[in-house]
C-alpha cells in the first residue's frame, strides 16, 4: 500500500506587509512607530514589515500580562486550562500546513523538518495539559506545640519573559507558552529579530481558542532593545532564554535589578563519539544529521564527531559519501534534506570557520563552499566534514552553528572522555557503541544534560533536557519544567479554638 504524497507547500498569504506587536489581545504599533525588514534566508527577499518594539512597548506588554494574570485567569480551574490547551492543539492541527510553510519560508529549514515540528508542538501541548494540576496543595506534618495545621502550596509565578532564538522559533515558544498555560501564570515572547513570523501567527490561533486578553503578548524588535528591556523588567519575575551564552551573561546581570528566576539553555560544542564496535550503517546517517539536521543551527548538534582510530578512514569515507548525497535547497522544495542558514551574518560566520579550520591544517573531506547558480541569492552552505582534527584548533572548540563536523581521532575511552569534556560547554553528547558497559561508562561519563546512545538529537516533552557549565540551567521539559513556574508557599495555621 503506497503512503499518501505529501501536499505541495503554498507561499503562505500571512507573509507580507507590516506586522504589529500582539499586547493585551490586540494588534498595536510599536510606540515610536518604527519598523524593520525581515528576510527569507532561500532568496534574501524581505518577506515582511515587523514592529520595531522597545523599553516602552515590553512595558506596556508587561503591565497588560500582569493585569491578566490578576484578572479572571487567575480564578481559571486545571480543567479550564486543560481544555484550553487542547483546544489549541486542535486548532493548530487545522493550520499545520500554513504554520510550517511560514515557518520554512521565515527560517528556511525544510518543509520535511517543520511539519515535523508541528506535532512535536502537539505532542507538547498535550503534555502541558497533563500537567495542569501542577499547582498543588498538601498537608506537612510539623512538630509544633498546640493545634497547628501546615500546608505546603505551589502557585503560579506571575509574568514570564520568553526570549526566543531564530534556529526553531515555532517549537521554542512553547517551552514558555506551554508551562505558563498550564501554572496560570502569563507571559510575554520576545521572538528573534530574524525569525518571528510564526510566532506572530500563532497569535490568532491562541485567541481564536480562547486564551484571555493579556495571557500571551508578543513584542517583536531588536535584543538590545526589546530583549534587553524584557530582561531587565521590575515587572517579570521570571525570564526563559534560549540563545548564545554571551547574551545569556548579559540576561543574568539584567535579572540582578529584581532578582527574577532564569532558565538558560545557551551554547554547545558537543561530543558524539563513534566506538569501532558500532554499527556503522546506523551511526554515519545518525552522526551525520546530528550536525547537518537544521543546517548545523541546533545548539545541542554533535559537533566534535570523535571516531575511534580504526575505524576512522572507513567512517570518514562513508561520511563523505553520505554527505554528497544529501540535497541542499529552498526548504519549500520537494526532497530537500538542508536549507539556508538563517542570514548572511550567520554564512559569514560559517564561512569564517570553514576558512579557519583549513588554514589551522584541518583536511577539508567533504563540502566547505557556498552554494551560487540558482540558490546564490540565499545563504546555502554544502554540508561540510573535516577530518584529523586537533582538538585544539578553533572549529573544535568554538560553537560555529552552521553544518560542520569536525572529525577527531581517539584510541580509548579515558582518553576520548577526557577529550569530550575539555569544553566550557555542557549540553550534549552522543556515543555509538554495541557495548552495553560502553555505552553505559561513556553516558555517565560525559559531562552534559543530555545524552544520547545509538541515536542522536530526539527531545521528548516529558523528558526535557537542559545543560551544565556555560550551556546553562533550569531544565525544559517534564515536570520539573513546569513546577519552575510555580513559587512555593508554607502557611502555618493555628486552628486552635
Ligand atoms: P542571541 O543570543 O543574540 O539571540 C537570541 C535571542 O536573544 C534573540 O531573541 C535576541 O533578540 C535576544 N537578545 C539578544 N541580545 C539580547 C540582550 N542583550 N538582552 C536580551 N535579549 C537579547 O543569538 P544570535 O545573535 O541570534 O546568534 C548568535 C550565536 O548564538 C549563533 O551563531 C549561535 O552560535 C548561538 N545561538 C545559539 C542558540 C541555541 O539554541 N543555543 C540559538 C541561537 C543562537
Amino acid at each position: 500500500m503506497s503512503t499518501p504524497a505529501a501536499p505541495s507547500p503554498v507561499r503562505p498569504a500571512f507573509l507580507g506587509g507590516s506586522k504589529q506587536l500582539f499586547i493585551g489581545g490586540r494588534w498595536v504599533a510599536a510606540a515610536a512607530g518604527e519598523e524593520f525588514d525581515t528576510v527569507d534566508p532561500a532568496s534574501g527577499q524581505v518577506i515582511a514589515r515587523l514592529a520595531r518594539g522597545a523599553a516602552a512597548d515590553v512595558d506596556r506588554a508587561v503591565v497588560a500580562a500582569r493585569a491578566a494574570f490578576e484578572g479572571p485567569w487567575s480564578r481559571w480551574t486545571p480543567l479550564e486550562r486543560q481544555r484550553l490547551l487542547l483546544r489549541i492543539d486542535e486548532l493548530m492541527l487545522k493550520h499545520a500546513e500554513e504554520l510550517a510553510s511560514i515557518e520554512t519560508t521565515d527560517m528556511g529549514a525544510p518543509i520535511t523538518r517543520t511539519r515535523n515540528t508541528v506535532k512535536w508542538i502537539s505532542q507538547a501541548i498535550r503534555f502541558f495539559a497533563s500537567c495542569t494540576g501542577a499547582a498543588t496543595t498538601t498537608t506537612a506534618s510539623n512538630s509544633l506545640p498546640g493545634n497547628v495545621m501546615t500546608l505546603n502550596h505551589k502557585a503560579p509565578l506571575g509574568v514570564v519573559g520568553g526570549i526566543i532564538p531564530w534556529n526553531g522559533p515555532m517549537g521554542g515558544q512553547w517551552w514558555t507558552i506551554g508551562p505558563a498555560l498550564a501554572t496560570g501564570c502569563t507571559c510575554v515572547i520576545k521572538p528573534a529579530e530574524d525569525a518571528s513570523l510564526s510566532i506572530l501567527r500563532f497569535a490568532d490561533i491562541l485567541a481564536e481558542a480562547g486564551v484571555p486578553d493579556g495571557v500571551v503578548n508578543i513584542v517583536t524588535g531588536y535584543g538590545s532593545e526589546a530583549g534587553a528591556a524584557l530582561a531587565a523588567h521590575p515587572g517579570v519575575d521570571k525570564i526563559s532564554f534560549t540563545g548564545s551564552t554571551e547574551t545569556g551573561r548579559r540576561i543574568v546581570q539584567a535579572s540582578a535589578g529584581n532578582l527574577k528566576r532564569l532558565q538558560l539553555e545557551l551554547g554547545g560544542k558537543s561530543p558524539d563519539i563513534v566506538f569501532a564496535d558500532a554499527d556503522l550503517d546506523a551511526a554515519v546517517p545518525g552522526a551525520a544529521m546530528g550536525v547537518f539536521a537544521n543546517s548545523g543551527q541546533i545548539c545541542y548538534s554533535g559537533t566534535r564527531l570523535f571516531v575511534q582510530r580504526s575505524v576512522q578512514k572507513e567512517f570518514v569515507e562513508r561520511l563523505q559519501r553520505f554527505s554528497a548525497g544529501l540535497k541542499v535547497g529552498k526548504g519549500l522544495d520537494p526532497g530537500v534534506d538542508l536549507g539556508p542558514l538563517i542570514s548572511s551574518r550567520q554564512l559569514d560566520r560559517v564561512m569564517h570557520y570553514v576558512k579557519l579550520g583549513g588554514e589551522q591544517g584541518a583536511r577539508l573531506a567533504a563540502g566547505g563552499r557556498r552554494l551560487g547558480g540558482e540558490l546564490a541569492g540565499g545563504y546555502f552552505v554544502e554540508p561540510t566534514v573535516f577530518a584529523g582534527v586537533d582538538q585544539r584548533m578553533t572549529i573544535a572548540r568554538e560553537e560555529i552553528f552552521g553544518p560542520v563536523i569536525s572529525v577527531i581521532p581517539f584510541d580509548t575511552v579515558d582518553e576520548v572522555l577526557k577529550m569530550a569534556n575539555d569544553t566550557e560547554y555542557g549540553l550534549g553528547g552522543g556515543v555509538w557503541t554495541r557495548h552495553l558497559a560502553t555505552a553505559h561508562q561513556v553516558s555517565q561519563g560525559i559531562r552534559a544534560g543530555v545524552v544520547w546512545v545509538n541515536c542522536y538529537g530526539a527531545v521528548d516533552p516529558a523528558v526535557g533536557f537542559g545543560g551544565c557549565k556555560m550551556s546553562g540551567y533550569g531544565w525544559k521539559g517534564g515536570l520539573e519544567h513546569v513546577e519552575s513556574f510555580l513559587y512555593r508557599k508554607a502557611v502555618y495555621m493555628n486552628i486552635a479554638g
